[in-house]
């Protein structure tokens, strides 16, 4: 008999700013065929490719965990035996008990990233449950876009910016850092119609993708140097008249120490650091003095270096300075998180936390896993929910970490990565599709929820479950441990936002998502909503950020380093960052793409194999000679697993764990190699 096919409602959870919504077809409690689907109309049907093909093979394939597991074999080498979740808790509670004893519960620490997007699976019931347990806080934001977060709130505040669908009113858009056809794809249908309208497009990027060759205007600036670019189109903006005094009058604080530190930089200064054309960085500046509404769209790419903040909020000062706000299309695609009715104390209850507990840097875990000085000592770890092995700067010095043979490593996820590779004991946990979560965005303000559409897996269980039984183990009473999944949504988000027009969190609809408006209009700032900066205006000298930072103003400095190559490491089209990456082991490492006068400076040729170096590491890649990356600068694909590799490693072994300028953020693209012939 035929198996029986149903198409269900879905969203994909993974770590992208568009949140699509899925049909999801179902034969015989098998996903069989995903498709976009129109419950959420700014993905309006459209995925990108990844999600249909990987997505049936990640959640049925050869490498889904179906039970738990107990490693035999030696760390990070993948030899394990089946054990059941009785046996599995009884072990963690025994070993997290015992380096309570010695140690105290700082000593265990949490290390979860954000595999899912879920509210739910993201950080509900587990963080309950590690608040409770006393166990370390971890800083998860510097990873990845919490540099660009803290300048928001530095500038503006908690405050929504544009919706990406008013890129469509736009005259001119700038695309700065963010690699629209990977990565925000569904902010192209938006460009493109504006565009049919007449506007014009720039893209500010080291590379040449394909958004930047359709572009009218692409500036393909070193990395690290978007400070300085941002610095000289604010004083051509003013040498050219195009400062809105009455603007920056009423609302922006900070206009001349900011507009101080700009003047430096004519455009044959930013040309000569940036390593762009003069007329180019004119044409930027008489472009966004002349062309309204004009929108910008910052993306992370350009926050992973140590002058990161400092680019963004000089980017961000344009828009204030010239006035663009208020009208739709005009201002930042930015801030979307901030559009959503979060209630994060609810949700994590922080309250549970016992008064003095540590918090550690996600980036600097591996540090801390090797230091003997550390009070008191990292003796268990629990990865879920991330593949820190994989994505972790200086991630040689976090193998090495996780490799401590006194370190007990639990880890949870729905496939058998490499940081899984590492744990002591394995748990079999839930893909997005087996349980129901609420899903905000942070690239665009439609609100969606969705309920399982198959079934857990074998013997996988919900991150929700997992901790729910783990904190039952270790004889967690209190009912805010027994939070159902629904109860868990409801805490999730104010019931009482009227954007919910009374419908509780946990009963809203799948079908269709859910706008997040403000009293039914869309957000614009100086039209609706407004700076939530200590001032009340917009702030280009911060308060907050020399608060926390010492960073009132944005700063520049080169990096320096003995090795001339800056080695940079986007999004790939084939995986969300590690995502999939077991997938694609067949597909072996990416390419290093090098300029060919690079190339020909080094004897190379297109397609040899080539070894990548710094004192971090080494790894060894195909060369594509190409002049996609500018002099100077090469650039590989992120987030390959290790098998891909013949020795080993992969690109985060070359990046550099030292601290950005706000937010204590990953510097990725501070990585500086030399390249040779294998
Ligand atoms: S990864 Fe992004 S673009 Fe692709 S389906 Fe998921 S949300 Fe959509």
């Amino acid at each position: 008999m035929a198996a029986m096919s149903v198409e269900r409602p879905s969203v994909c959870p993974l770590d992208c700013p568009d949140t699509c919504s899925l049909t999801v077809t179902v034969e015989d409690d098998r996903v069989v065929g995903i498709r976009g689907s129109h419950a959420n109309p700014y993905t309006d049907g459209v995925l990108c490719a990844k999600v249909p093909q990987e997505y049936p093979a990640f959640v049925h394939g050869a490498g889904r965990l179906r039970t738990p597991l107990r490693r035999v074999g030696d760390r990070g080498e993948g030899r394990f035996e089946p054990i059941t979740w009785s046996q599995a808790l009884d072990l963690i509670h025994a070993r997290f008990t015992a380096v309570i004893a010695a140690h105290g519960p700082g000593a265990i620490l949490p290390l979860n990233y954000a595999g899912p997007h879920g509210m739910l699976a993201g950080g509900s019931m587990d963080l309950r449950f590690f608040h409770k347990l006393g166990a370390s806080l971890l800083d998860r934001r510097p990873l990845c876009g919490g540099i660009r977060t803290e300048a928001w709130v530095g500038t503006f505040g908690p405050v929504p910016g544009i919706r990406p669908e008013q890129v469509a009113d736009a005259r001119l858009i700038v695309v700065w850092g963010n690699n629209v056809t990977w990565s925000n794809l569904h902010l192209m249908p938006w460009i493109n119609r504006a565009r049919k309208a007449g506007a014009r497009l720039v893209v500010v990027d080291p590379r040449r993708t394909v958004i930047a060759r359709r572009a009218d205007l692409h500036l393909a600036l070193r990395p690290g140097t978007d400070v300085v670019l941002a610095w000289a189109v604010a004083a051509e903006l003013e040498r050219r008249g195009g400062i809105d005094r009455a603007f920056v009058g009423r609302h922006v604080e900070g206009v001349d120490e900011f507009m101080a530190l700009a003047r430096r930089f004519s455009s044959a200064d930013a040309a000569r650091i940036c390593g762009v054309d003069r007329g180019d960085v004119e044409t930027l500046a008489e472009w966004y003095h002349t062309l309204a509404p004009a929108a910008i769209s910052v993306g992370n790419g350009l926050e992973r270096n140590q002058n990161g903040g400092s680019g963004i909020r000089a980017i961000f000062a344009l828009p204030a300075l010239a006035g663009k706000f208020g009208v739709p299309g005009g201002g930042l695609v930015n801030g979307a998180s901030f559009a959503f009715p979060k209630t994060p104390g609810r949700l994590a209850r922080p309250d549970l936390v016992p008064a003095g507990t540590r918090t550690l840097n996600i980036i600097d875990v591996g540090r801390h896993l090797l230091d003997a000085s550390l009070a008191p000592p990292i003796k268990a770890v629990f990865i879920y929910n991330h593949n820190p092995v994989v994505v972790h700067p200086d991630a040689n010095r976090l193998r090495r970490g996780l490799a401590r043979d006194d370190l007990f490593v639990v880890g949870a996820d729905v496939v058998m990565t490499d940081s899984m590779k590492y744990a002591d004991v394995v748990l079999p946990a839930a893909s997005h599709f087996e349980h129901a979560d609420l899903y905000p965005a942070y690239g665009q303000h439609w609100l969606q929820r969705a309920e399982p559409v198959i079934p857990p897996q074998n013997e996988a269980l919900p991150n929700t479950e997992i901790f729910r039984r783990l904190a039952a183990r270790f004889g967690f009473t209190d009912p805010v441990f027994r939070a159902s999944d629904a109860e868990l949504m409801d805490d999730a988000l104010d019931p009482d936002d009227p954007r919910l027009a009374g419908v509780r969190p946990s009963r809203l609809p799948t079908e269709r998502a859910l706008a997040m408006t403000v009293e039914g209009e869309d957000a614009i700032l100086f039209k609706n909503v407004f700076p939530k900066t200590p001032s009340g205006r917009v702030e280009l000298a911060s308060a907050y950020l020399e608060r926390k930072y010492d960073a009132r103003l944005p700063s520049w400095r080169p990096v320096e380093s003995r090795y001339s190559l800056t080695l940079i490491s986007p999004a790939s089209d084939r995986r969300i960052t590690s995502t999939f990456g077991g997938l694609h082991v067949a597909d072996g490492i990416p390419p290093l793409e090098m300029h060919p006068d690079d190339a020909r400076a080094r004897g190379l040729r297109d397609g040899v194999r080539v070894r990548v170096w710094n004192d971090l590491g080494e790894i060894h890649l195909p060369l594509r000679v190409s002049d996609a990356v500018p002099r100077g600068v090469v650039a590989t694909l992120k987030g390959a697993w290790l098998a891909t590799s013949d020795n080993g490693q992969t690109v985060s072994a070359l990046c550099p764990a030292h601290h950005a300028d706000i937010s204590e953020g990953a510097c990725f693209n501070d990585a500086r190699v030399e390249v040779a012939a294998t």
